[in-house]
């Protein structure tokens, strides 16, 4: 069945805003089919930055993200193991983030994406009270659930909530795989930190276009174009640059696993090259544990020994 090809709309470089680009990569959506577009990655020639060019128009979201989009369906699109293995990994994660702050029992956090609040009630459950713990998600069901347990949750994007959150006042904020989503990604990193308490800490994760995951997959079956979803791919380049034209400063870069950009990457190559179902669905990376296990630990031992991940975590911190 031939699908209707989705409204585009030319852009110009979401870190730098300039419009000179060369090509870097093509691709079609081979992990939900939501059209039979093939999209254009882009390079900028000034800041280096990756992103997609022309891009679907706004109108196009509803398309793009489906109704079965993992993000809508988490708990049920994981194998029950892997998600044990996530919540040992996400407490790991939250201590992590602690460290970065003077209080961490009195901390007030903002998490930019919560999804249905995952990170506020962990951080609950570590005595920080409900009142400092705020999220911000585009599922209105979502928000209108972590209100009613007494959270602070705001529904929409960033760019259209920003007015009604206190700035100057977060001691931590967290924006994880989103940034690569967002319309301009200059703008969200600009109010993060206008919304940061002086010392406060942001810490970002997000795609890494530097990185032997790329390089092998990066004419078009790289798991972290996600086309036509992720719309700007960073590197430690980009990110500083956005970081300290808002301000902020740097204190460090870590390299986290990819797992799951490894199997897609593999997957859309296999499923587009031998066009078998049954091995398409092998390499699922919410399903294979043993595939997902293989690409962390690879991943793990690779940013050990000092080698970059295609997923980047920026800690910054305002003066
Ligand atoms: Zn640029």
């Amino acid at each position: 069945m031939t699908k209707r090809p989705l409204k585009m709309e030319a852009v110009h470089c979401g870190v730098c805003h300039s419009d000179d680009w060369r090509p870097f990569a093509k691709g079609k959506d081979y992990e939900y089919h939501t059209s039979d577009d093939e999209f254009n990655m882009v390079e900028c020639t000034s800041c280096s930055n990756v992103y997609l060019n022309p891009r679907p128009v706004k109108d196009e979201l509803s398309t793009i993200y489906p109704p079965n989009y993992y993000a809508y369906n988490y708990d049920s699109s994981i194998n029950a193991l892997a998600l044990k293995a996530k919540d040992f990994l996400d407490t790991r994660k939250i201590h992590s983030w602690l460290s970065h702050v003077s209080n961490p029992k009195t901390v007030r956090f903002l998490d930019v994406g919560c999804g249905n609040g995952r990170y506020l009630k962990m951080l609950h459950k570590l005595g920080v009270p409900k009142e400092n713990l705020f999220g911000v998600e585009m599922s209105e069901e979502a928000i209108a659930g972590l209100n009613q347990e007494g959270y602070r949750g705001y529904y929409g994007r960033i760019e259209d909530v920003f007015e009604k959150l206190p700035k100057g006042s977060f001691d931590l904020i967290v924006i994880l795989q989103v940034l690569e989503h967002v319309e301009d990604p200059s703008v969200v990193v600009k109010q993060l930190g206008q919304l940061l308490a002086p010392g406060g800490v942001l810490i970002v994760e997000t795609p890494n276009t530097k990185s032997l995951d790329v390089a092998i997959f990066r004419q078009s079956y790289w798991g972290g174009y996600h086309f036509p979803r992720h719309w700007n791919l960073f590197s430690k380049e980009t990110l500083t640059r956005m970081a300290s034209e808002s301000h902020l400063k740097v204190k460090e870069f870590n390299f986290l696993p990819a797992h799951t950009f490894w199997i897609f990457s593999f997957q859309h190559m296999i499923a587009e090259r031998t066009k078998s179902a049954w091995l398409k669905e092998f390499f699922n990376p919410f399903q294979n544990v043993v595939l997902l296990s293989l690409a962390t630990g690879f991943d793990i031992v690779r940013a050990k020994v000092g080698f970059a991940t295609s997923n980047i975590q920026l800690v910054a911190t305002k003066p």
